[in-house]
């Protein structure tokens, strides 16, 4: 198998939350710092959770976090992305493709993980909702570094470890992912990507970036176990 690893990003590539990580993180500002649109103009698509509250504290104060803030954002954060994912109604929209091409993956013998800029908590509680926690056994997470190359590297890293493919080199890891971001970390990382247009930019754009794969979604399991020489 040509890719025997896979590590998924979150929001665009999986599924929608239709807005609710950016209304947790509004409503964690205005409670903590009395702030209102402090994100105006603010591109998300691709930032882990941690370079979102670092580049709030510039935005708003001109200085960096204290550890004690840190804390409390986030904290305050994961409360109202939990009360704001359970609200009565609110429903995740799964991508193209998912959960379908999911389980052909597994059952090939691709070992399924993620490379998501979401805390580890916050990742659990978004694929929770969404119904798809129980396909994925490891990751790198926002939470292990605000750097997304570094978290991208630690979750192929912990991928080798849980499949037992120590040796496995980086061209045999592949980062599924939506925005310009995903490729910069996936090949700062010395991983593969094939990019997705499922989220906020289009085949063009993210096609001139240089990802080894492109799909316009994950709707055609075939081709997705085509790429990975499943
Ligand atoms: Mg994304």
């Amino acid at each position: 198998m040509r890719y025997p690893i896979v590590l998924f990003d979150i929001d665009g590539t999986l599924l929608d939350t239709s807005g609710t990580g950016i209304r947790a993180l509004n409503r964690m500002v205005l409670e903590l710092f009395g702030l209102k649109d402090a994100f105006e103009g603010y591109s998300f698509a691709g930032r882990t959770d941690l370079g979102i509250i670092r580049d709030a504290f510039q935005r708003n104060f001109q200085r960096h976090y204290t550890p004690e803030e840190l804390d409390t954002c986030l904290g305050t954060y994961l409360r109202y992305l939990e009360e704001e994912l359970s609200r009565p109604g609110h429903k995740v929209k799964l991508l193209p493709g998912i959960p379908d091409t999911l389980g052909p993956l597994r059952d090939a013998g691709v070992h399924l993980g993620l490379a998501t800029g979401n805390l580890r908590q916050g990742a659990a509680l978004k694929l929770k909702a969404a119904g798809i926690d129980q396909y994925f056994a490891f990751g790198g997470f926002g939470s292990d570094h605000e750097d997304r190359a570094l978290l991208t590297a630690l979750a192929a890293q912990r991928g080798r470890e849980h499949a037992g493919l120590h040796d496995l080199p980086g061209q045999s890891v592949l980062v599924i992912g939506d925005s310009p971001l995903d490729i910069k970390a996936a090949h700062g990382a010395g991983l593969h990507v094939l990019s997705v247009c499922t989220g906020w930019n289009g085949p063009e754009e993210l096609g001139s970036l240089g990802p080894e794969h492109l799909l316009v979604d994950l709707s055609n399991a075939r081709a997705l176990l085509d790429i990975l020489g499943a």
